[in-house]
């Protein structure tokens, strides 16, 4: 059976990222105290509190309502450069994604896609940058091609997690080149970036979810 990824489940994934972002809020503000303002753990930790309540305050009617709604939210009580950055992550999730009540994996991570595209066009982020684009572009390469092959979602998903961590770990010799980071120049160098780190959680949150689809 082809896996289904159904509002439950993208509920699942998002409640799952915000559990990652609590248990990591310290090691976010401590990564972000090297290279940026202290403030990365605090910012997603609050952002991703006040989801959690939103998505208990309401039921999404689609996969497109649930993800607006999550964008929305991140947009409003997230400060700085992460809030309107992973806000319109999730905003370009909604509108790829319709007005439907399941994605297959395939269109899940179409939707991935263009959340990362959105990602880029607000951030401008290339590859080697040293900021969150180089944990998910390459997760989202990873899931797409291993769809592409036939593997199932739930497998996809922890490759794609790997292929994050990995991009994560990658940015520690990077210079940065964008957000608060890039003021330091050379001085970044030897840090892994805050913002790759939280991205990596939001891929392993959704192996972690949409590991039986
Ligand atoms: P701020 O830098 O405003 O304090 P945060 O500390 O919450 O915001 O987030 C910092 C993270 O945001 C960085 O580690 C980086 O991954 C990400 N970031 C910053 N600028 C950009 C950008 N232009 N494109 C993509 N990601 C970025
Ligand atoms: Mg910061």
């Amino acid at each position: 059976m082809t896996a289904q990824v159904d509002v439950e489940a993208l509920d699942r994934w998002i409640r799952e990222f915000a559990g990652l972002v609590a248990v990591n809020k310290d090691l976010l503000t401590q990564l972000d105290s090297a290279i940026g303002d202290a403030d990365h753990g605090a910012n997603m930790d609050r952002g991703m509190t006040a989801v959690v309540a939103a998505l208990n305050g309401t039921t999404s009617a689609s996969v497109a309502a649930l993800l607006k709604q999550v964008g929305m939210t991140l947009v409003s009580t997230v400060g700085g450069a992460s809030g309107p950055l992973y806000g319109t992550f999730f905003l370009r999730m909604a509108t790829a994604s319709g007005e439907v009540t399941t994605l297959d994996g395939p269109a899940f991570a179409t939707a991935l896609r263009a959340g990362l595209e959105g990602v880029v066009a607000r951030g401008k982020a290339e590859a080697g940058d040293k900021t969150m684009y180089d944990a998910l572009a390459p997760a989202v390469e990873a899931l797409g091609s291993a769809l592409a092959a036939a593997v199932p979602l739930g497998e996809a998903l922890r490759g794609a997690t790997r292929a994050a961590e990995g991009g994560r770990d990658a940015t520690t010799p990077m210079r940065a080149r964008k957000g608060r980071a890039s003021y330091l120049g050379e001085r970044s160098v030897g840090h892994q970036d805050p913002g790759a780190t939280s991205s990596a959680l939001l891929i392993a949150a959704a192996a972690a979810a949409l590991a039986q689809s």
